[in-house]
């Protein structure tokens, strides 16, 4: 249910409905726009059908929320959600581009890579200290010399750093070298991660699950709101279907769909989405011409010796003609890059 307040409404009015919300066993999320405040309520919302709640002072009205996720729908925040990493917004006008390797293998490959992704316009550095791959015998990720890398780099170039958290113990780690904490799509319905990176003070980046479906990613991020955390960011990364010419099927469908149903920022990976380092270029005009408000995209100065995934790295070379190549459809579509 939503409580909207007049534009009107004190600070003692709102917290004598919170007071109220908080008394019957529910919860309230305040959220204050630049017009006019609104109150989520969250919880059994049947103990309030009785409570003529419209009489409140400072209510203009109230409203349920027919669907299931509530704080990320659009009915909830009429307006998109920028979220700030440290100075970079993300779901403005401006596409953000997330760019690195897919796993962080040592401090002189990645500087490499992260001098040449800043130069072309990135804004944010990728990497996985903490891989979730499908063979225990694969390469698993540096742990924390990984994290020690990203923040060389960091320091150097001046990108964010978004990397992947995989288990609950090492969030306090994470968060003391990343910009973002990531969500891979494998853990995408681990709810107990999902309630703990929502009572962090980072962004999360939601990736979706390889079968989930849209309303599944949306009540995945209800979690992380839910919690508390409303940076969270919401991305496409291609789900298993029957076509096996490509890696997954990058579903571009979902980023208007999405952008209708909540106001949260739609990124798109069109790495993993393709898993053919030919084909994310194209893909990628594809999503920013779709409306998506950023793109994650795997980069490897030798793609044929990464550890994982160099099949879908792009060189820094075609990645610099990519970022190029995606300003016209940017600027066709309203937004810069
Ligand atoms: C990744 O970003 O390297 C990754 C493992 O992605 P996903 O969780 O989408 O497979
Ligand atoms: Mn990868």
């Amino acid at each position: 249910m939503i409580i909207v307040l007049r534009p009107d409404a004190t600070k003692k009015d709102i917290d004598h409905i919170i007071t109220k919300v908080k008394k019957l066993g529910l919860k309230a999320m305040v959220s204050r726009g630049v017009e006019r405040t609104i109150i989520g309520v969250i919880g059994e919302e049947d103990v309030l059908r009785m409570r003529p709640l419209e009489a409140f002072p400072g209510v203009e009205k109230v409203m349920p929320i027919l669907k299931p996720y509530k704080l990320v729908s659009r009915e909830f925040r009429g307006k998109s959600t920028v979220v700030d990493v440290d100075g970079v917004r993300i779901g403005g006008k401006k596409i953000a581009v997330m760019a690195g390797p897919c796993s962080v293998e040592d401090l002189k490959g990645l500087m490499k890579i992260g001098k040449a992704v800043k130069k072309s316009g990135a804004t944010i550095l990728r990497g996985g200290a903490f891989k979730p791959r499908t063979s225990p015998y694969s390469f698993q990720g540096l742990g924390e010399e990984g994290l020690k890398y990203l923040k060389e780099v960091k320091e150097a170039t001046g990108l964010k750093i978004v990397t992947e958290v995989m288990d609950i113990r090492d969030i306090p780690l994470i968060e003391e070298y990343a910009d973002i904490l990531q969500v891979g799509a494998r853990n995408m319905q681990n709810f107990n991660l999902l309630k703990e990176v929502g009572l962090s003070k980072k962004p999360v980046l939601l990736k979706r699950g390889i079968s989930a479906t849209v309303k599944e990613l949306l009540m995945s991020a209800e979690y992380v709101l839910a919690n508390g955390n409303f940076n969270c960011m919401l991305c496409e990364r291609g789900i298993r279907t029957f076509e096996d010419s490509t890696r997954f099927t990058l579903d571009l469908n979902a980023v208007p769909l999405i952008k209708k149903m909540s106001h949260l920022p739609v990124i798109v990976d069109p790495s993993h989405g393709t898993g053919k380092w030919e084909l994310v270029s194209s893909m990628s005009r594809a999503a920013i011409a779709a409306g998506a408000d950023g793109l994650i995209v795997e980069v490897h100065h030798s793609p044929e010796d990464a550890y994982s995934d160099g099949a879908q790295s792009l060189v820094p070379d075609k990645f610099k003609e990519m970022m190029e190549a995606l300003a016209p459809v940017a600027k066709a579509v309203g937004r810069e890059l």
